[in-house]
């Protein structure tokens, strides 16, 4: 027994100097990390090395609602090295650099509806997108009809810093053609069929019009190629047109808004004596669909995964997944799962695996 003593004893002494040696060379340490930790992560296009295929960023998954864990609405889709962001919420930007999105590099920016939650990080998109990728013609924008004014407004805001940034940087990096954004207005079939929006390099993008109103137009997107496929439903309530656009697809991101949860925060804000939170709440359970009227319409389409996001309420822990969750397994025989930001889901050419890389904490 004196032994086992002695051992557990002289363990703990060496684990002490362990410690000990860690505190007094922690300058060292820290300095040899973060160099290390650099040379891997900057300037390096982490997205080079992804197989051939369609990946699909979370960047974010959140709402209008405040969210501590999910920045605003964002999808970035690399298709082969074509990259296409969908909505630009509020953060998503920094999260998709942070995955290692070459946002420089984006090829076309698509918005689904104008809600603010939906464009109020476009700002940060055309900075990166023109700095980061030294550009010289403008990243292109393409939504429903109101895009346009939008684009100048955030051309406008921004053009003061633009003329630091060429004054600081030079315009080799900050090209002054390249500053800004080139906005495009979609118009689409009345009756919810797909328009193909893009269409190079393999890569094809189309849109529909979905049901957000009072909101319109409303779109959603599929993207399709080397035989894979991922559609994004946009905000709307459950919808022949996205059951239609994402027949046989591979991957679903759909919105989704648990109406009990939110007639709670509507019943918590009324006793609360905010009548105006109350009715806010209320007002928003018509225009949105429910996680199982999306599953429903993820079985209809024959969706091999189905993944909610634009998450509301916001489900601070993991014990409210199972009520946000509820009838979604009766309703859908594929996977389905809660979207988080920093997930990646790749789906690679020629073959039929879903592959899930977790990029951000
Ligand atoms: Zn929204
Ligand atoms: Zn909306």
């Amino acid at each position: 027994m004196r032994w086992v003593v002695r051992g557990a004893f002289g363990l703990a002494v060496i684990g002490l100097i362990a410690l000990a040696g860690l505190w007094l060379f922690r300058m060292q340490i820290g300095g040899h990390v973060y160099e290390r930790m650099a040379g891997q992560l900057v300037g390096v296009d982490q997205s080079e090395d992804l197989d051939d295929g369609l990946h699909v960023y979370l960047c974010g998954t959140g709402s209008p609602l405040p969210d501590a864990d999910r920045a605003g609405p964002c999808v970035g889709v690399l298709a082969g090295r074509m990259g296409f962001v969908f909505d630009t919420g509020s953060g998503s930007i920094r999260n998709l650099a942070r995955m290692g999105f070459p946002v420089g590099e984006t090829e076309h920016v698509y918005f689904t509806h104008l809600h603010s939650d939906h464009i109020d990080g476009l700002g940060e998109l055309m900075l990166q997108a023109w700095v980061g990728g030294s550009r010289s013609s403008p990243v292109e924008i393409s939504g429903p009809v109101g895009i346009t004014p939008v684009v100048d407004g955030f051309i406008q805001a921004y053009r003061t810093d633009a003329g630091y940034r060429i004054a600081h940087h030079g315009e080799d990096i900050a090209n002054p053609a390249g500053f800004g954004a080139a906005a495009t207005e979609l118009d689409l079939p009345p009756d919810g069929s797909s328009r193909v929006v893009f269409d190079a390099v393999g890569a094809r993008v189309s849109a529909f019009l979905v049901d957000h109103s009072p909101v319109s137009p409303a779109f959603g997107y599929r993207v399709d190629y080397a035989g894979r496929s991922v559609t994004i439903s946009g905000d709307t309530v459950k919808s022949e047109a996205v059951a239609s656009a994402a027949a046989g697809t591979d991957l679903l991101i759909h919105e989704a808004l648990n109406r009990e949860m939110v007639a709670t925060l509507a019943d918590a804000a009324a006793s609360n004596g905010d009548a105006s939170l109350s009715k806010i709440f209320r007002d928003i359970l018509d225009y949105h669909a429910s996680p199982v009227e999306a599953a429903e319409t993820a079985q209809d389409a024959g969706v091999r995964e189905l993944v909610f996001t634009h998450m509301v309420p916001p489900l601070p822990n993991k014990f409210l997944h199972a009520p946000f969750l509820e009838g979604v397994d009766d309703a859908f025989n594929g996977r389905a799962a809660i979207g988080e930001d920093g997930l990646m889901i790749s789906l690679p050419a020629g073959s039929d695996r879903i592959v899930r890389h977790k990029l951000l904490d």
